[in-house]
């Protein structure tokens, strides 16, 4: 049985249950049984805590001796901002005191996986007041200057670890509640964070149900393409009318394939076109801030361009619906050829290259989340290309060719009212995000999944031919609508879609600039990370109101299909599953990159993506 090693009185470190924070605490107690000992904060606040979560003083002034910093303001002030190494690499060219060295192994032996310290940070204690001012409202309990030192640990250490460590802490009830949001206001945080160096962490917590779930993903994603696609073209689509079996040799086609590679690479070459700004994405795990050009917009342009020459010179874009097996077949391959080779050189890449989600060790697992973060060839990323350019505009392109076959097979001079709306809708979809480029750059994708099979094929394969199913199905299917059917179902996507933007760009806006004069009228929790969780705007109303608006839309998609069958609303039905499965997964990760804030943050917005429902 462990001795224990902090006395009734003694002034030491604590952290903060959830989050990377340390705070001086007073030890008033010690449970013997759980090993827990009672701690009280400087504001009263008391909790028990585990002797691995209390660090002595000494151990804090050993580490901040430690710092690089040649400022001597740095150095002469115990308020002063300094970085120091890895408490388990010690500086170079300097020696320990035997004690320090003894503490120093102590605590390494008590605290389990913590020797993949990265960054070990002193924090000035000074509160951000244009940070802190509009925190929940409640100014008069944030403007408060506490000018303690905290010191910011942030570590990368395994997401069971940072599971464990939450559901261990045992919260004490707080004294009254002004105190408490007073500790979530961390009234002095917005601190800057600054990577000293990155230690390679491995993904321990598996997603997808692991391997077993990502080998059948692989097997059941194209499946699923290829019956939805089948099914589409029989005359009774129902669900229990299973489709036949094409012959294998009608699936591919040389030719197919090499218009589908001419479109890839000629969305390659535009994507390199000099023009358009470029940006700075999010900061990466080690600093360094990737650089994009946003030039999506004009490669539509170019493209919708070119399409119209084609179409001039009676170019028969039906060429697309009358082989569309064969294009999704050849997508599909091209795909697979992509992950593997995007996993062959992620096997190359430098750990600090690789990704947060996908850098298990398990091969099949890795190869379908993306093992590499940001595989880019020169100046090349090739997941922001695929994100947003061959698939999205090709989706484009789809449906105006669906649109061409419906008319051409059905004798039409005008498309359907059901068709135009189809087309519409999803116009308006490719053209926000091309328009809204940027924004793609702090979405999950980029920012914490790899390039792998998931997205190398879900960009390549089911965005262009999945997505376009309701398009597919209204050339077989005609559906007549009413123009009072038309204007409501117009109406609901509108609703989607305002929610769908307003949301994404108060979020987008505010992790750019969050002193932009133009969201002073929002509010937000600071967490240790330095970055806000708005609460109140979009994102109090819903913990995922973009995820809303989009799902509203989907429904808007699907109605102009009428109700004969379901699988035009595949669509919708899809997509619930996939964003209720995604907020799950983004929670799971906010809660470990925010601890008690985001904690916080469900209390405050309860419902996850329908208010009042779910
Ligand atoms: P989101 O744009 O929803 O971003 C989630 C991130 O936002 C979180 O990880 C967190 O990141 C940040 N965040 C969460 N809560 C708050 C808050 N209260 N205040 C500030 N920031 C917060 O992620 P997605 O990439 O899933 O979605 C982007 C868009 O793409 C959505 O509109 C979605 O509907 C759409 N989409 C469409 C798909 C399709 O197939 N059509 C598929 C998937 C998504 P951090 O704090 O690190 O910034």
């Amino acid at each position: 049985m462990p001795s224990r090693k902090f006395a009734d009185g003694e002034v030491v470190m604590g952290r903060w249950p959830g989050s990377v924070l340390y705070y001086e605490v007073q030890v008033t107690s010690y449970d013997d049984v759980a090993h827990l000992y009672t701690v009280k904060y400087k504001d009263g606040t008391e909790l028990a805590l585990k002797e691995s979560e209390l660090r002595s003083q000494s151990s804090f002034k050993h580490r901040k001796s430690q710092s690089s910093s040649s400022s001597p303001s740095r150095r002469s002030s115990s308020r002063s901002r300094s970085r120091s190494r890895s408490p388990g690499r010690p500086a170079k060219g300097r020696r320990r005191s035997a004690s320090q060295s003894r503490e120093h192994k102590d605590d390494k032996k008590k605290t389990i996986q913590e020797t993949s310290l990265a960054l070990l940070v002193l924090v000035l204690s000074k509160p951000s007041e244009n940070n802190t001012k509009r925190y929940n409202g409640e100014p008069e309990s944030t403007e408060k200057n506490d000018t303690s030192c905290i010191v910011l640990e942030q570590k990368l250490k395994p997401d069971l670890e940072i599971k464990r460590v939450l559901e261990q802490y045992s919260l004490r009830p707080r004294k009254d509640d002004k105190k408490k949001e007073e500790i979530y206001s961390e009234k002095k945080t917005f601190v800057t964070v600054k990577t000293i160096e990155k230690v390679p962490s491995k993904t321990k917590e598996l997603e997808f149900g692991g391997r077993i779930g990502t080998l059948m993903l692989m097997l059941l994603l194209p499946a699923t393409v290829f019956y939805l696609l089948l099914m589409c073209k029989q005359d009774d689509p129902s669900l229990l009318n299973f489709p036949p079996l094409p012959a294998l040799e009608t699936l591919w086609e040389g030719r197919v394939f090499g218009v589908f590679l001419l479109w890839f690479f000629l969305q390659a070459m535009l994507s390199l076109l000099p023009i358009g700004k470029v940006v700075e994405g999010l900061p990466l795990s080690n600093g360094r801030k990737l650089q994009y050009r946003i030039n999506g917009f004009y490669a539509f342009i170019l493209t919708a361009a070119a399409i119209g020459v084609l179409l001039y010179f009676e170019f028969e874009l039906h060429y697309l619906y009358d082989h569309f097996m064969q294009f999704a077949v050849s997508a599909a391959v091209f795909s697979l050829a992509l992950s593997i080779y995007l996993y062959v050189r992620s096997l190359k890449a430098p750990e600090e290259e690789l990704a947060p989600g996908g850098n298990s060790g398990y091969f099949i697992y890795d190869f379908f989340t993306g093992h590499e973060l940001n595989p880019r060839i020169g100046s090349f990323d090739l997941k922001y290309f695929c994100e947003l350019r061959p698939g999205l505009i090709g989706w484009v392109v789809i449906n105006l060719a669906m649109l061409l076959a419906e008319m051409k097979i059905h004798n039409l001079s005008m498309p359907s009212l059901s068709m135009i709306l189809v087309n519409s809708f999803q116009l308006l979809y490719v053209v926000d995000a091309l328009w809204n480029e940027e924004a793609v750059l702090t979405t999950m994708d980029i920012t914490h999944d790899g390039f792998g099979f998931m997205l190398a094929f879900g960009d390549l394969v089911w965005v262009p031919f999945v997505y376009s199913l309701q398009a597919f199905y209204l050339v077989g299917h005609p559906t007549t609508i009413t123009w009072p059917v038309a204007a409501a179902i117009t109406v609901l996507n509108c609703i989607g879609y305002y929610i769908f933007r307003s949301a994404n760009s108060q979020k987008n806006n505010f992790r750019r600039n969050p002193a932009d004069p133009k969201l002073a009228n929002l509010k937000f929790i600071p967490t240790a990370t330095g970055k806000g969780l708005l609460v109140t705007g979009w994102w109090g109303f819903v913990r995922h109101p973009n995820y809303l608006g989009d799902i509203i839309m989907a429904l808007a998609w699907s109605l102009p299909c009428g109700f004969n069958h379901i699988l035009p609303y595949f669509y919708v039905i899809y997509f619930i599953c996939l964003l209720v499965h995604r907020e799950a997964r983004d929670e799971h990760h906010c809660k470990q990159k925010y601890g008690l804030a985001w904690e916080r943050y469900c209390q405050r917005v309860p419902y996850r993506i329908f208010p009042y429902i779910y």
